[in-house]
């Protein structure tokens, strides 16, 4: 993840190149290339909106929708630690957001960890996730933002520009800033976008422009599962739930959606599980 700002002007960006976080995710589960391209881009989104973050906390990308990808969900921690899963039924048509998710809804979830939370909602009408974000940007009067997103099987890259406010920095001056990095944005593609190193993008786009580059920060995939917060789940099924299963299985196998890590629980694990339960009520915590 690299930041960059215009020297002349307040507008600053984001740069970002996912490999091994992104190749992880697509180790653990065999995505249609349909799907796997919209989470490679919900993912770079999800990574340069949690990097603007300035408190500590996580960032939630999620879209549902009743179509045929009809859940989403991206988290990124304020420290860059990215995880990601979509679930879909039948075959994932090629096409705009709005046909593969039938309509629905996307939202941006920002979680402090003072446990303040803010949430906004867009309508999921648009293209892909680059146009859906800009309206939920427009929509929540935050600063104008473009987002240009891409992935493949290797890669999953964005950009995003934002426009401060200007006391934020840089001169007043240059009013046309904004519109024209806008307009000289547009012309990347996305195999440039994909292949070129962070500095000879951006001089390729803006090379009229003084750009100042920062050094990057790493994004790694890292999932937040742990064996008791699955403890906490059997629990809450009950008892009697969970002794079905082991009556039917011999055993509960539960696997972590995001990093398909698997946690087993023989017949006196779960009996344990209860008894610390009923022992402990009132008693003690469990954490
Ligand atoms: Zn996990």
């Amino acid at each position: 993840m690299h930041r960059f700002l215009f020297e002349k002007f307040p507008v600053r960006g984001k740069l970002v190149h996912l490999d091994a976080s992104w190749r992880a995710v697509l180790e653990r589960h065999d995505y249609p290339p349909a799907v796997r391209a919209v989470l490679g881009e919900a993912m770079a989104a999800t990574a340069m909106l949690a990097a603007t973050l300035k408190f500590d906390g996580r960032l939630t990308l999620q879209m549902q929708g009743a179509g045929p990808l009809n859940l989403l969900l991206v988290q990124c921690s304020s420290e860059l630690a990215l995880r990601g899963l979509a679930r879909w039924r039948e075959d994932v048509p090629e096409g705009s957001l709005a046909q593969m998710t039938g309509g629905g809804r996307l939202s941006v979830t920002i979680e402090m960890s003072d446990e303040r939370r803010y949430q906004g909602i867009v309508p999921l009408d648009g293209a892909g996730i680059a146009e859906c974000l800009q309206a939920y940007f427009a929509q929540s009067e935050q600063m104008p933002t473009r987002l240009w997103l891409t992935a493949d099987d290797q890669r999953a890259v964005g950009m995003m520009l934002q426009k401060l406010p200007a006391e934020h920095g840089g001169e007043e001056g240059d009013a046309d800033g904004w519109p024209r990095v806008s307009m000289l944005a547009e012309t990347l593609t996305d195999r440039e976008l994909l292949n070129l190193e962070d500095e000879t993008l951006l001089r390729r786009l803006f090379c009229e422009e003084d750009v100042r580059l920062f050094s990057g920060s790493p994004v790694s995939f890292r999932c937040s599962c742990t064996r008791d917060r699955v403890e906490t789940v059997l629990k809450m099924l009950g008892r009697e739930e969970v002794a079905g299963i082991i009556a039917e299985k011999g055993s509960v196998e539960v696997c972590c959606e995001f990093c398909n890590k698997p946690y087993s629980f023989d017949p006196i694990d779960v009996e344990r599980l209860f008894l610390d339960k009923e022992a402990g009520l009132g008693t003690r915590t469990l954490h």
